[in-house]
């Protein structure tokens, strides 16, 4: 379950959040839509201190932080505690390109979490089946394709055993027909309950998995709602006129 109050983050002059306030509850599929520059990364690398908000309360499962003047900084135990709490998989892959596959997702779990060797071996050969690349354990990411790297991305990330998934818009640099695969994977494990935060600009697919829709601009939420009342019959003109251009 995730609580978040009143957050705001602020680079220089240019306020990115303002006073965001946004309720998760476990094995919900949240949707993040809205333009580019909205706040929606901002918000994101907020949820696992990426990036520090200036004021606001975070709560994730046990964890929880009050962010502002008079309030000490998170240190380094809470931002770990945050982090180990979400899965992130971001446009990019990010993998390390001298590991296999295999050792990409067995990283996390030996080098953070204290697995053993056999232990991470064994949830990383699972998770790697559960996303479609049994066969590529040995490989190195240089080899795999765009939808495959991704893939093994949302392996490494489950491997962490995150209470919550961030996906900042997983699909966004694939060629077209690698992208249906990867919805594949993240709509698998919408079905199987994992409590996810999607920004995407798959207006189709936030329709279909999402739970909840919320409609960003100018760092305000200006809508949110149950997925077919916000993308099919949104109440604010600025939503109507976002959605419009994906007609
Ligand atoms: P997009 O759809 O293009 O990814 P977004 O909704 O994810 O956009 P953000 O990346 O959150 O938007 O950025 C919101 C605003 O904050 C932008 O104007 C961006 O330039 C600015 N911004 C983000 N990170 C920083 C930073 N570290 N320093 C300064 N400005 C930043
Ligand atoms: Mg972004």
């Amino acid at each position: 379950k995730i609580n978040v109050r009143g957050i705001r983050k602020q680079f220089g002059d240019l306020i990115v959040l303002r006073h965001i306030d946004l309720d998760v509850m476990a094995g919900e599929v949240v949707a993040l839509i809205g333009p580019s520059g909205s706040g929606k990364s901002t918000l994101l690398r907020c949820l696992n201190l990426l990036t520090i908000p200036d004021n606001g309360e975070l709560r994730i499962g046990e964890d929880s932080f009050v962010f502002g003047k008079g309030s000490r900084l998170p240190g380094a135990k809470v931002q770990a505690s945050f982090r180990s709490r979400t899965g992130m998989v971001f446009q990019h892959f990010n993998l390390f390109p001298h590991m296999t596959v295999l050792q990409n997702v067995m990283e996390g779990p030996l080098t953070v979490k204290g697995m053993s060797k056999t232990k991470a071996q064994e949830l990383a050969n699972q998770l790697l089946a559960k996303v479609g690349l049994a066969e590529k354990a040995q490989e190195y990411p240089d080899f795999l394709s765009g939808g495959q790297k991704q893939r093994v991305a949302i392996a490494r990330a489950l491997a962490m055993e995150p209470s919550v998934m961030l996906f900042d818009e997983a699909t966004s640099a694939l060629d077209p027909e690698l992208v249906a695969e990867v919805l594949q994977v993240m709509r698998d494990l919408a079905r199987e309950g994992m409590t996810m935060i999607i920004v995407t600009h798959e207006i189709a697919f936030a329709r279909e998995v999402a739970s909840k829709v919320i409609f960003m601009r100018d760092g305000v939420i200006v809508e949110q709602g149950p997925a077919l009342q916000v993308i099919d019959q949104p109440a604010e003109e600025a939503t109507r006129s976002f959605l419009s251009h994906f007609h």
